[in-house]
């Protein structure tokens, strides 16, 4: 039809409103008492305060050692004696989830690479993602079976 073109500016430009709301969503999956809080705060699933590792994942002598208790709420990190067992599952999804997005997006983007580089890319960004999807893989898996304490957490917020 003459005359009648698809705004795709209306879509995909700039829309303030459109901004504003996502930021307001953004922020309220990652604000305190949301699991995603504890996780990617690397903090107690708990009372989200206390730190959950003794270190950061890249200092790796220490790589996903975890406290024994919260050091805010004194909550017993380990539950029961191998429950972090179960973290190896959790592990394995952040891998495969890692290799399903460089495989999207080299056969999105890069369609011509080779196949062997395609493999070492991957086998290199697997090993430098290692220590951290080894500790996120941990509190991960506890934030699974902990819940956020939301009178622990809004007694904090008026501190
Ligand atoms: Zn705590």
């Amino acid at each position: 039809m003459p005359g009648v073109k698809p705004d795709i500016n209306h879509l995909f430009g700039p829309d303030i409103h459109c901004i504003f709301v996502t930021q307001h969503i953004v922020m309220a999956v990652f604000s305190k008492g949301s699991k995603f809080y504890s996780i990617f705060k690397m903090r107690c699933p708990r009372c989200q305060e206390g730190d959950f590792f003794k270190s950061h994942p890249y200092n790796l002598k220490k790589a996903g050692d975890i406290y024994k208790n919260c050091p805010k709420c004194d909550l017993k990190y380990s539950p029961e004696p191998g429950f972090y067992f179960g973290a190896l599952f959790v592990s394995y999804a952040l891998g495969v989830a890692l290799f399903v997005t460089f495989w999207v997006a080299f056969n999105l983007f890069f369609e011509d690479m080779a196949v062997g580089l395609q493999i070492l890319i991957i086998v290199i960004a697997s090993i430098v993602t290692a220590p951290y999807f080894y500790s996120l893989s941990k509190i991960i898996w506890a934030n699974l079976f902990i819940k956020a304490d939301s009178d622990l957490i809004s007694s904090q917020k008026k501190d």
